[in-house]
């Protein structure tokens, strides 16, 4: 069963809400005379999904030792939980204490909902400034008067490991699509012909998926429906429909696509609607151009070729052009190194005082139109979500940005930045 665990300072109201959530009441008196502590551990069910709530409260957070020694305590009892709702007090705000137990989660990259507590009437001034401590949207929520929990177990559901056996399977997953004849199947050999790699089956969602998992230079990856890809393309029309269909259910549970083109053919309509499809599921990906032994003059055909590919694909400009020849094996075996790039751009969280300086000087660099009174206010920028990286702007009017301005942010952004071969999510939203 997942784990939940419950962090914060003591008396932020940890304990209530536990008890809410458990639907226990009792506490129970330590052995040491004088003590009494609630319950540390609970099930709750939500919504069909079950987990265990653990209040870390009666496990160290109270102990003096923890001002010391935060680093230390924090990483080791939150490393074991799926998921962390950190809760802070309403009535005080974000307290330097608060801040450092937030360093930590994010050091520690723990999924975790900031729960504002002894918010009673909602007010969003009451909480929005907890949005600072960098760790994406909080609730408000009344443990004691029993206000928003159901939004907090959403949250909390939402960000469960998925309870399907294949997704506890560890690693980068990478979901290799093209059209048929571009050299998928010839790919796969290559990739899993290397002798650094230790290659086992697993079985997939589907009936016929089978996963490959393996192994490489002590890094793990699992490529997705093996089967499928392996399967002799056909050039009726009912089968390549199929193949689509396939591809796009590779592309949902993947982490990064590897979209094969192949140099004879270019990109065409089904290649833009596959790229399109990954680019609005967030995924990673890179461009691999397959076939390039067959042409001769190569540094002058890569050149072109890439530009034409680009222009093809100006709607995923991030990602990375790779040129491979999956027959020779010319380039392969950068393929991993690839996606390991793009995986962790993926995944990173920039700190909100790093984005705010970087917005401050977009800003200053290239003013909104139309600023004055009425005109388009920057207030301040934090990152709220991670694959792919979703980036909050408050603002005085979120109407007020143009499409062109969110263009320019967006590029800006990948100067400063990179997030090379991940989507972005730039969202924008009114501060009252
Ligand atoms: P799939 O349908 O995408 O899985 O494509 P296959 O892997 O079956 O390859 C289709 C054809 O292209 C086969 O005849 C392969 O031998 C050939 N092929 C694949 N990769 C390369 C390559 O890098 N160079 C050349 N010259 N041919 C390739």
């Amino acid at each position: 069963k997942p784990i939940v665990a419950l962090v914060g300072r003591p008396n932020v109201g940890k304990s209530t809400l536990f008890n809410r959530l458990t639907g226990r009441r009792t506490a129970i008196v330590d052995d040491q005379p004088g003590v009494t502590r609630d319950r540390l551990y609970g099930d709750v069910e939500w919504d069909n999904r079950k987990f265990t709530l653990i209040d870390t409260g009666g496990l160290f957070l109270e102990d003096p030792e923890f001002r010391r020694d935060v680093e230390k305590q924090v990483g080791k009892a939150l490393a074991e939980a799926d998921v962390v709702v950190f809760m802070v007090d309403a009535r005080v705000g974000p307290l330097v204490e608060d801040e450092r137990i937030a360093q930590e989660l994010l050091k520690a990259k723990s999924r975790t909902i900031v729960a504002v507590n002894k918010v009673d009437n909602f007010r969003e001034q009451d909480f929005y400034e907890f949005y600072r401590l960098g760790l994406g949207e909080p609730v408000p929520i009344s443990g004691l008067h029993g206000l928003n929990i159901d939004e907090l177990l959403d949250r909390i559901v939402e960000l469960l490991p998925e309870g399907r056996e294949e997704e506890k399977e560890e690693g980068v997953r990478v979901a290799i699509v093209g059209r048929p004849n571009v050299g998928k199947s010839t790919l796969v050999n290559a990739l899993l012909r290397d002798e650094r790699m230790i290659v086992s089956d697993i079985a997939g969602t589907t009936r016929d998926a089978i996963d490959t998992s393996f192994e490489r230079d002590g890094r793990r990856y699992i490529l997705i429906d093996t089967a499928g890809i392996m399967k002799r393309s056909r050039l009726k029309r009912g089968i390549e429909y199929y193949g689509v269909v396939r591809a796009l259910r590779s592309v949902d549970r993947a982490d990064v696509v590897l979209l094969v083109l192949d140099t004879g053919a270019g990109v065409v309509e089904q290649d833009k609607k596959i790229a399109g499809y990954v680019e609005e599921s967030g995924k990673g990906v890179i461009i691999v151009i397959n076939k390039w032994d067959l042409h001769a003059n190569m540094n002058v055909f890569r050149r072109d070729f890439e530009a034409y590919v680009r222009a093809e694909l100006d709607f995923i400009d991030y990602a990375p052009v790779h040129f491979v020849s999956a027959q020779t094996g010319q380039g392969v075996d950068k393929i991993m190194e690839k996606v390991d790039a793009v995986q962790k751009e993926r995944s990173r969280w920039i700190t909100t005082g790093n984005l705010n300086s970087w917005l401050q000087e977009a800003v200053y660099l290239n003013p909104p139109p139309g600023s004055g009174k009425h005109g388009l206010k920057f207030y301040y920028a934090t990152q709220v979500g991670s694959r792919p990286p979703v980036i909050a702007f408050f603002v005085n009017n979120p109407e007020l940005v143009r499409s062109s301005y969110k263009r320019y942010l967006e590029r800006q952004l990948r100067q400063a930045y990179g997030f090379e071969g991940t989507p972005v999510r730039l969202v924008f939203r009114a501060r009252k």
